[in-house]
């Protein structure tokens, strides 16, 4: 897992060269928070851990930097509808992940099913088409909203 992490990041870093783009020590802040957590993360929360390992990283660094990410193909955006944007490190390991999502709090899950790839397989055949990827995001109410009617963990 450690090693696939690295990876993506090193392509990256490819990325930024072969579009000629510098590899400054903020970005290298950016770059090693981005890639070397599992969790999806906020472009706020991204400049917070940013920070932790370079108190010079900006916003505005953090804000230019995302497009790059999810340009690269490497760290890929998930749409909440709304503001709220999520990034998801994961796709370099696992391209065909699904998710589930708390309606209230955002939580993540994140899941695999033979089923759906199979599925989106078929469905694709009997069109003519060839698979390349394909999303699915179930949103639901977690544990939490269930059972209490709120999300503890909701921010705002
Ligand atoms: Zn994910
Ligand atoms: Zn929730």
């Amino acid at each position: 897992m450690a090693s696939a992490r690295h990876l993506a990041k090193q392509k990256f870093v490819e990325f930024l060269q072969r579009n000629r783009l510098r590899v400054t020590a903020q970005r290298r802040a950016i770059i090693e928070s981005a890639f070397e957590t599992e969790e999806h993360f906020t472009a706020e929360q991204l400049l917070q851990w940013s920070r932790r390992r370079d108190k010079t990283v900006s916003r505005a660094t953090v804000y230019r930097t995302l497009p790059l990410l999810t340009g690269s193909g490497l760290v890929r955006e998930i749409d909440l509808g709304g503001d709220s944007k999520i990034y998801d490190p994961n796709y370099a390991q696992h391209p065909h992940h699904s998710h589930i999502i708390c309606r209230e709090c955002n939580a993540i899950f994140e899941f695999d099913s033979k089923e759906i790839k199979k599925l989106a397989q078929e469905i694709c055949r009997k069109m003519g088409f060839a698979v390349m990827s394909h999303r699915l995001q179930v949103v639901g109410s977690c544990n939490q909203l269930k059972r209490l009617g709120i999300c503890p963990r909701k921010k705002l």
